[in-house]
């Protein structure tokens, strides 16, 4: 039985289907969908490239759950597939100052289903615009579709959770941990809400006092980036994490520093016994163990490690206005 045969219930979401799946997922879709409409196969299919971006056989997983999202959308509205009007895809202006050099998406779309974001795992209201970043290299997996904040705002408007992601990441592929002004603000700003923080117990363990120094200093001349070693990160996500009670910090925020120091403690004690013959000790093992993890958490399921850097000095520099144009 596939998707396009039971109704939409929850287990036959494309969330949960992989690799083979998802292709017969497409197909079976388009072949639904077709007569629905009163159009052909290969006039589906063209519409269907035309929304994610991408011909649904040439993407990966990630395309292919869109496209399969799509195909459900359409199976109920065939209207908006039969309508001869070509939704124009959206022209987006990106920050300008520090921030500015995220890599530029590979394609947006729009989400015709509630999904969840590929990075922050916010949930996207249908409408909403949705993104893919480009195929990343080395150790780096291909993020899903990434909510707007994600495509566009998340190094210059940063919360507080963009931040952690950061350090998660960062400290996921093996390297320090690279802040712009702007996240060395938030940072900041957090760890000096609680004055009880240099009580904490990681900051009696591994003393904050200097990294507040270069947190101020890089917001004093707006630095582009301030590079921090893994303890130190991994530190404020601890005394973040310890003094979460006496300052505004939300569920989510709890929830992801909660999940970051679980799987650093994972890793750190091989709590999967991954063997490095196999895996060795980098990028790989980490991965693995994160796959293998008894207590899933936010992390686990959308995986990584991501790469969340800008571009180098000098390329994609927009001078534009924040504003998104859609
Ligand atoms: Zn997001």
């Amino acid at each position: 039985m596939t998707l396009f045969q039971v109704e939409f219930e929850p287990q036959a979401s494309p969330d949960v289907l992989r690799a083979a799946a998802l292709h017969r997922a497409v197909t079976d879709g388009i072949a639904a969908v077709a007569p629905v409409a009163g159009m052909n196969e290969a006039r589906v299919t063209e519409r269907l490239t035309h929304m994610i971006g991408i011909a649904p056989e040439a993407g990966d997983d990630h395309d292919r759950r869109q496209a399969v999202r799509q195909l459900m959308a359409w199976s109920v509205d065939a209207a908006e597939l039969q309508s001869r009007k070509k939704r124009h895809k959206p022209v987006s202006q990106r920050p300008a100052g520090v921030a500015c050099r995220l890599p530029r998406h590979a394609r947006v779309t729009w989400a015709c289903s509630e999904m969840v974001c590929g990075l922050c795992a916010d949930p996207v209201p249908v409408g909403d615009l949705v993104g893919r970043m480009p195929t990343p290299a080395f150790y780096y997996q291909p993020m899903g579709w990434l909510c707007t904040h994600c495509l566009y705002l998340r190094r210059a408007r940063p919360r507080l959770r963009d931040v952690l992601l950061r350090v998660f990441h960062h400290v996921f592929v093996g390297s320090g941990i690279g802040l712009n002004s702007y996240e060395c603000a938030v940072m900041l700003s957090s760890l000096e809400e609680d004055p009880a923080a240099p009580r904490t117990v990681a900051w009696k363990s591994v003393p904050l006092d200097g990294v507040l120094v270069r947190l101020r200093t890089s917001l004093r001349e707006e630095k582009h980036t301030t590079w921090l070693s893994m303890a130190d990160g991994l530190t404020m996500v601890a005394v973040l994490r310890e003094t979460a009670a006496a300052r505004s910090t939300t569920e989510r925020e709890i929830e992801l520093m909660e999940a970051i120091l679980q799987h650093v403690e994972e890793w750190r004690a091989n709590a999967y016994k991954v063997e490095a013959r196999r895996f060795d000790t980098g990028p790989r093992y980490r991965q693995e163990s994160l796959a293998r993890t008894t207590r899933p958490t936010v992390l686990s399921k959308l995986g990584g490690p991501f790469d969340l850097h800008q571009c180098a000095p000098g390329a994609e520099v927009s001078s534009a206005p924040m504003d998104l144009v859609i």
